[in-house]
């Protein structure tokens, strides 16, 4: 369960670094589990963004974590995806999201501006007592020292902060990941551009040929499916806004993107290449003033550990596991992360327990987060396949889906999504503690129970 209700015998410090969505959840998670939890965020509240995916997994915590009314004025529904042609425009399918399903699974798939989840997380992380210092950069990070125990980090303001454990939550772009994981290779080159940008409603609204777009998108999600490049749209009925992601994949013999992997760069619209685009695609993009455009870059460095070799400081989110930007499931995972994390401190008793708890974070999330990232990366390519047979096989598979499922495909088909969007993270957690961490204080005579942070 992701609510808290229990309060840690033994209260820690925690020092978070980066108030975005996986930092806020954990810091809530943790304040509420009876630990004092600081944030640094080098941003405000209204940094500018766009749409974020809330898949079923999520829902079901938000649910829990924030009044339904209250989220439901922020949050689209999704019941279905219209499939067209990024060439010709012409529709080729539709994929729907089966309320069978749906109901089996227990959540829904939503939408909401990353805005709108950063506000609601702030409030319930301040409310329960967390110390939010916005606007401020985290320039460094130190471990502790035989002279001086606990790790700090430094504030671009010449402050310096202390704690037992810290927690990098800083993104993709992470300063405190290469102290964890030590330098890594990148692929030489990014692999995918993403542009992802807004449109006002009220402009669409008065394009005769762009306005069914809104009325049908409420609650459809259309894609355009096309030669290395792909373009969904989303419409936000709260906000009035229409969402656009363009995703555009390198060849690997294309010569290197000049982009960063961040989400702090603004592009103009005119850097965007339409020729070949559908005209209604090419207006949409057309209508957005500007765009957030980063990149993804493939690490190399294979299976890492997510807690450093003092074992007080590790990462969570985006900075533990970087995945594709926009991806469906990149806030999931790391609001996931959070839930386990703050869930497993909720027992801690003794100092001797954080190895084990810290273990046990990386072992139960670090398997998940790959098995999901890679589901999102086959996902994004399947969208953006070459002609070929490759690409008829998908788009004769999406016809198919048009007519109605019978058990067999309803049975096949749920088993393939129950597993990522079925999965309980706080539940995941408590199975641990049940099974292995409530034995830790008398691990000595237990026998095969590992307490140590694991290093492969
Ligand atoms: C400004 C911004 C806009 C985004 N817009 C979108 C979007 O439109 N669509 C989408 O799908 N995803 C977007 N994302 C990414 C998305 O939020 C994450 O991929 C995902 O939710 C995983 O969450 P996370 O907490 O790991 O990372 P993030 O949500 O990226 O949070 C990381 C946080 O760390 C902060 N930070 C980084 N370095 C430091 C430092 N040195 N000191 C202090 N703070 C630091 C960042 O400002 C950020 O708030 C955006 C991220 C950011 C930062």
């Amino acid at each position: 369960m992701p609510i808290i209700s229990r309060s840690a015998e033994l209260s820690l410090d925690f020092l978070v670094v980066g108030g975005g969505i996986g930092g806020l959840s954990v810091a809530y998670m943790l304040q509420k589990a009876g630990h004092r939890v600081r944030v640094v965020e080098k941003q405000g509240l209204h940094a500018p963004s766009a749409g974020l995916r809330i898949p079923p997994n999520l829902s079901k915590i938000l649910w829990q974590w924030v009044d339904r009314e209250e989220l439901d004025k922020v949050t689209t529904r999704c019941v279905g995806t219209p499939m067209h042609s990024l060439h010709t425009g012409k529709n080729v399918g539709y994929l729907p999201w089966k309320p069978a399903v749906m109901a089996e699974i227990g959540g829904e798939f939503l939408l909401m501006h990353r805005q709108d989840l950063i506000r609601l997380l702030f409030n319930l992380a301040t409310e329960v007592g967390v110390i939010v210092d916005l606007d401020t950069t985290v320039t460094s990070v130190r471990p502790g020292t035989a002279h001086d125990p606990r790790p700090t980090v430094t504030l671009d303001n010449g402050g310096v902060l202390a704690a037992d454990i810290v927690i990098g939550s800083d993104g993709c772009n992470s300063i405190i990941r290469p102290v964890v994981v030590g330098e890594e290779q990148h692929a030489s080159a990014s692999s995918l551009t993403v542009y992802t940008g807004t449109v006002n409603a009220h402009n669409i609204v008065q394009d005769a040929e762009l306005a069914p777009l809104i009325a049908h998108s409420c609650e459809d999600w259309p894609i355009w499916m096309g030669d290395r490049h792909s373009f969904s749209v989303a419409y936000q009925r709260s906000s009035q806004e229409l969402y656009i992601g363009l995703y555009v994949w390198h060849r690997p013999d294309e010569p290197s993107s000049t982009g960063e992997e961040s989400w702090d760069h603004s592009v103009a619209t005119e850097v965007i290449a339409t020729a070949g685009y559908p005209p209604i695609v090419q207006r949409l993009i057309k209508m957005a003033p500007h765009f957030i455009r980063t990149e993804f870059t493939p690490r190399n460095s294979g299976q890492c550990d997510w807690v450093d070799t003092t074992g007080q400081i590790v990462l969570l989110g985006d900075a533990a596991h970087p995945s594709i930007p926009g991806g469906q499931n990149i806030a999931s995972m790391a609001i996931e992360d959070a839930v386990v994390f703050g869930s497993l401190f909720s027992h801690l008793r003794t100092m001797e327990q954080v190895p084990s708890f810290l273990g046990a974070y990386q072992e139960l999330r670090q398997p998940r987060c790959e098995k999901v990232g890679r589901s999102d990366i086959k996902g994004a390519e399947l969208m953006a396949l070459p002609p070929g047979p490759a690409a008829d096989a998908r788009d004769e598979n999406i016809r198919q889906q048009l007519q109605e499922w019978d058990e067999g495909m309803l049975k096949e088909s749920f088993e393939e999504i129950a597993e990522i969007f079925g999965y309980d993270a706080g539940d995941a957690a408590e199975e641990w503690w049940i099974n292995w961490g409530r034995f830790h204080e008398t691990a000595g005579e237990q026998p095969g129970v590992v307490v140590s942070i694991r290093r492969d």
